[in-house]
């Protein structure tokens, strides 16, 4: 894949993390139905919890060097989410930006790459993998998708996340408070990756509409 250097300047990086913690906000309610199917139904409140932490501090996050933003995210994540997802949503978001560091230029083989750590750090983290229905379903594959060549890039990891969001559905839970349900976890999406999904689409939404140039080349 060719290397090319990025730049996320502070408009980009605001409008990133305002489409992030919008989306995580306008689905509370949702996210909070799917767990309520094979959860406790908290997902929606926690993750609406976290990400009102993030906008409460928008102006400060957006004028961050990326990668101290990323890891600043992270760990309001961690502290104001809490449940499950808060310290698995935490450890991929302070890995990303650990991994980003600030010594080396922005280049895309560079965020790549990040993602590719920040995916491995939240499995180390949740002690789980891709096929236990959570919300590693949909964040290795499209972490994965970066790194598979082609165009339209942004386009195809919406589509990868939903079909990945989708295919949970079958899965029977092997992690999280789901799993005790065995096979009665069966017929559900997993909440974790659908909450995964909306936050791919919404990061992809918003370069699309800005920089799809840079990424999607
Ligand atoms: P809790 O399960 O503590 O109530 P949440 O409801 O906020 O926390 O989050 C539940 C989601 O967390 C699940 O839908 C699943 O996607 C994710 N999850 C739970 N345990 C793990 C794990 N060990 N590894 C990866 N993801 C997990
Ligand atoms: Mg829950």
């Amino acid at each position: 894949m060719r290397d090319v250097p990025l730049h996320v300047d502070t408009r980009q990086q605001r409008a990133l993390l305002e489409a992030l913690a919008a989306t995580a906000i306008g689905h509370a309610l949702e996210l909070g139905e799917l767990d309520r199917a094979i959860g406790d139904g908290d997902h929606g409140a926690n993750l609406m919890r976290g990400f009102q932490a993030v906008g409460a501090h928008i102006d400060e996050l957006s004028a961050m060097p990326l990668d101290e933003a990323l890891r600043d995210v992270g760990k309001r994540l961690v502290l104001n989410v809490g449940g499950a997802s808060g310290p698995l949503y935490g450890t991929f978001f302070m890995v990303l930006g650990a991994e980003l560091g600030s010594k080396e230029p922005l280049t895309r083989r560079r965020l790549f790459a990040a993602f590719d750590a920040a995916v491995a750090g939240l499995k180390a983290r949740g002690k789980s993998d891709v096929g236990a229905k959570t919300m590693l379903d949909v964040l290795a594959p499209v972490v994965a998708e970066l790194n598979a060549e082609g165009s339209d890039l942004l386009r195809r990891l919406r589509e990868r996340a939903h079909r990945a969001a989708l295919a949970t559905v079958p899965m029977r839970a092997l992690r999280g408070r789901a799993a005790f349900l065995g096979e009665r976890s069966i017929g559900h999406m997993d909440p974790g990756a659908r909450s995964s999904q909306l936050l791919v689409d919404a990061v992809c939404a918003t370069l699309l509409g800005d920089v799809s140039d840079t990424y999607a080349g």
